[in-house]
């Protein structure tokens, strides 16, 4: 009989416009020919050519791509999610490249920045020209980042930044990093240019995960900024984590692509091995991983573009994307392992794709908030009950 692909059994492209599906059709065409062919090496050197990357991805109108006006391709949120549906199954650090750039960064300084900010680095961050990075985790404060130690004292008019931020996705390559740091008003956000005397950052190493991603800890050693690098309108703790929920929004779509290109693989891999002269897919059990994870990638799917739809709508709430980021990203590691075990010993090779993806949704489980972190935000909405603090 006629192979079906997991997501055309239930044809959810009849969910999506010409438009959507004609941006689906880009991307999937840039991770054919600009990534997956070299993704596999990237990922076993740990390292990836960020700026050109960075370059194609502008050029597409990837960078900020749901944002508008300064450049900005001022795309639908189901059209940004579908791109990083795409680019997370090329690898996960590259959709990453894309949040930490559009999501994060721009999006701090689109929403929350002033004039001068926005036409000094929205432009050149959505060609590309411009790396933009993220700090608000430091070394001792990560799902709590209200405790967080970063300071940013008065000076005259200037501001003097100390504080060391970790995990920071792009930090050695970035030539701008939005810094969360704590102030006599509390938490304020800083555009901070990465050559400003007093800032370092150091390439963590030996990562185990999201190996095509460069990741580092950024250090703010005494750096004098002018008066007019706070970000004016970013007051409180609430505004970093409203640049989360946009970033985990494409993270809804972008681990389903992951989870995707392992059942993909996994297909493709069960009809042509065979064992006890049979293709292991005829044999039950492979069926049964096979039917279970193309449920569940379906059912995600559809939680993904309901989310989308809402956020098209305006009325997408920030505990709606903790259930579709809790979920998604749960069931794709599940896909993933699974999907694993079907390749049997070539499942742990980095000639498929599978073990890679696996190893990435770990990172992605836990950062954007933790899997944790997203059931208590869940559980709150359920009961009316806070489990986070004391
Ligand atoms: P912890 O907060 O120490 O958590 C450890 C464990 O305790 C987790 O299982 C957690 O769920 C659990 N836990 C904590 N509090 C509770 C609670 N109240 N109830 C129940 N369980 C709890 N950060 C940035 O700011 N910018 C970036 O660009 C960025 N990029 C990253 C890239 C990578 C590759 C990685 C791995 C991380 C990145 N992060 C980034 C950091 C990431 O957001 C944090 O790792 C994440 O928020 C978790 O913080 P933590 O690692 O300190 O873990």
């Amino acid at each position: 009989a006629d192979r079906v692909a997991p997501l055309d059994l239930i044809d959810v492209d009849s969910l999506h416009s010409e438009e959507e599906l004609q941006i689906r059709a880009v991307v999937r065409r840039l991770v054919a020919d600009r990534v997956r062919p070299y993704v596999a090496d990237w990922y076993e050197r740990g390292e990836v050519p960020v700026r050109e990357l960075a370059k194609e991805f502008g050029a597409l109108g990837l960078l900020g791509m749901h944002l508008s006006g300064y450049s900005c391709a001022g795309a639908s949120a189901v059209a940004y999610g579908l791109a990083c549906m795409e680019l997370e199954a090329g690898d996960s650090g590259l959709r990453s490249l894309v949040s930490v750039q559009g999501s994060l960064a721009m999006f701090a300084i689109w929403r929350y920045g002033s004039e001068a900010q926005k036409e000094q680095w929205l432009p050149a961050m959505a060609a590309g020209d411009a790396i933009g990075c993220f700090g608000l985790t430091e070394p001792d404060h990560g799902s709590d980042p209200a405790s967080m130690k970063t300071r940013a004292r008065r000076d005259g008019d200037d501001w003097i930044l100390t504080g060391t931020k970790m995990w920071i996705t792009n930090a050695p390559v970035a030539d701008v990093a939005v810094v969360w740091a704590r102030t006599e008003d509390g938490i304020n956000g800083f555009v901070v240019p990465t050559e400003t005397p007093g800032v370092s950052a150091r390439t963590i190493k030996h990562k185990l995960s999201l190996r095509a991603s460069v990741t580092g800890e950024l250090v703010l050693d005494e750096v004098r900024l002018p008066a007019d690098a706070v970000l004016p309108t970013a007051r409180g703790l609430k505004v970093p984590l409203s640049c989360l929920t946009e970033a985990r929004y494409g993270i809804v779509w972008g681990a389903l692509g992951a989870a995707r290109d392992c059942l993909d693989t996994a297909i493709d891999y069960a009809t042509t091995r065979v064992q006890f002269d049979r293709p292991i897919a005829g044999f039950q059990l492979t069926q049964a991983k096979l039917a279970d994870s193309a449920l569940e990638l379906e059912k995600g799917y559809l939680l993904a573009l309901h989310l989308g739809r809402r956020a098209d709508a305006g009325a997408l709430r920030p505990q709606q994307v903790s259930v579709g980021k809790l979920n998604n990203v749960r069931e794709a590691l599940t896909i993933a392992r699974q999907c694993r075990t079907i390749l049997g010993a070539n499942g742990i090779s980095a000639e498929y794709p599978v073990m890679r993806h696996a190893a990435n949704l770990e990172t992605v489980l836990t950062y954007e908030g933790t899997s944790e972190i997203h059931q208590l935000v869940v559980g709150q909405q359920l009961t009316g009950l806070s489990a986070f603090a004391s």
